[in-house]
């Protein structure tokens, strides 16, 4: 029964590719670029075109979130000198390396990047190479003025992060009274500019939520689904707590935003309502991955993933760059774009040695945009391109 269906599947396959189907070139583009991923990964040099360029534009921030390690930093007042924010010849010359080595996307991020008054300087020098650009902010400055600029930027996304629909409880993980209240306000500003600017309702930046999974905001989780469906927002992405920024390797459930043991069947409830949410509306919920993330998150905060069966991309499937020009993965830099070149850095023995290090992970932290649960094996691989390509017909 079973081969008769894979016959099936194989014929329709062969029938899209050859009426030139385009969403089965985009089904095989993505099939193609899971087995480099995957073969990358066992030998530790990168096959694949990277996704995405991350760029922190500024350690900056105008909070203070006790999540963060960004508030730890020694000299955290020495944060605006300009050797820890990359100039904008210096931004313009990354873009266009960004572009050389075939990278279509980055994110723009911080810190909080709208502190850099050059921010939408920095956007237009990556759209004039073609690169398409998202942001990820606070939200809590966005005045008028900002969300008229950002309307009429080419930005193609904009992700603000809310972790909790109780002010109080949000404003605690954010430290700083009022963030919820600015943030909102924000994602309502950019959506009445856009509406004004574009005149259609959808058109750029969409707007998406980040929300870390912590002790305090459990029972908000699958609320905010229909809270920030009913505003203009297309997306949440529910991301697992970590504990140390500057290390992902180290974990510390002892944290207080770890969730606590009496907590975990709250977790667990949260976790399988967001799962049948995901089944019946797939790109709202965490769109860029496989339902089995989410499922994982359960295993995350017990200690339990199996590290065998987690496949980490980093410093292979994008390229993270920091606001003094390291290039960086999850253990620290592999180089300096202001001493090297970005393709002479990830292609270099640091980066080898890095990636080495990637794959001795004991702690895999399931980061949305670090692991891939198809690229387990040739298998997975196979089912999720199978899985996606049924879906189709
Ligand atoms: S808003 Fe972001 S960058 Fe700023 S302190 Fe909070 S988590 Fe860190
Ligand atoms: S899963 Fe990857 S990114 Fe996360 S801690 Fe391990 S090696 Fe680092």
């Amino acid at each position: 029964m079973e081969n008769i269906a894979s016959f099936d599947l194989l014929r329709k396959l062969w029938r899209a590719y050859f009426n030139r189907d385009k969403q089965i070139e985009r089904e095989l583009k993505i099939l193609k670029k899971n087995i480099q991923y995957y073969a990358s990964s066992i030998l530790c040099f990168p096959f694949a075109i990277p996704d995405n360029a991350t760029i922190h534009v500024t350690y900056q921030c105008n909070l203070n979130c006790p999540i963060c390690e960004i508030i730890n930093i020694p000299k955290r007042d020495k944060l605006s000198a300009p050797e820890y924010n990359l100039t904008t010849p210096e931004l313009e010359s990354i873009a266009e390396q960004i572009k050389k080595m075939g990278i279509a996307e980055v994110m723009l991020t911080g810190g909080e990047p709208l502190l850099r008054h050059d921010l939408i300087n920095i956007v237009d020098l990556c759209i004039k190479q073609g690169i398409e650009v998202d942001i990820t902010t606070n939200g809590t400055i966005i005045n008028e003025k900002t969300a008229r600029d950002i309307a009429s930027s080419k930005i193609r996304h904009i992700q603000v992060s809310i972790d909790s629909l109780n002010p109080e409880i949000n404003d605690t993980i954010r430290g700083k009274a009022g963030s919820f209240l600015k943030a909102i306000e924000g994602i309502n500003s950019i959506s009445k500019h856009k509406v004004i600017i574009k005149k259609t309702k959808y058109d750029r930046p969409t707007i998406g939520i980040n929300t870390v999974i912590i002790d305090k905001n459990l029972q908000d989780l699958v609320g905010m689904v229909g809270f920030f469906k009913k505003m203009e927002v297309i997306q949440i992405v529910y991301l697992p707590f970590v504990t140390d920024t500057s290390n992902l390797q180290n974990i510390d459930s002892a944290s207080s935003f770890w969730p606590k043991k009496v907590r975990l069947e709250a977790l667990d409830s949260a976790i399988d309502q967001l799962v049948k949410l995901k089944q019946s509306d797939g790109n709202f919920i965490n769109p860029h991955q496989q339902i089995e993330y989410l499922s994982l998150l359960k295993k995350y905060y017990r200690n339990e993933i199996e590290v065998s069966k987690f496949r980490c991309l980093s410093a292979l499937n994008r390229v993270v760059i920091g606001p003094n020009g390291d290039v960086a993965y999850c253990g620290g830099s592999f180089g300096n774009l202001r001493k090297k070149s970005l393709s002479g850095i990830w292609y270099s023995n640091r980066a080898w040695q890095a990636r080495k290090q990637v794959k001795k992970c004991k702690n895999p932290c399931l980061q949305v945009c670090m692991g891939k649960t198809e690229c387990e094996n040739i298998k997975t691989i196979f089912n999720s391109f199978t899985g996606r390509v049924k879906k189709l017909y």
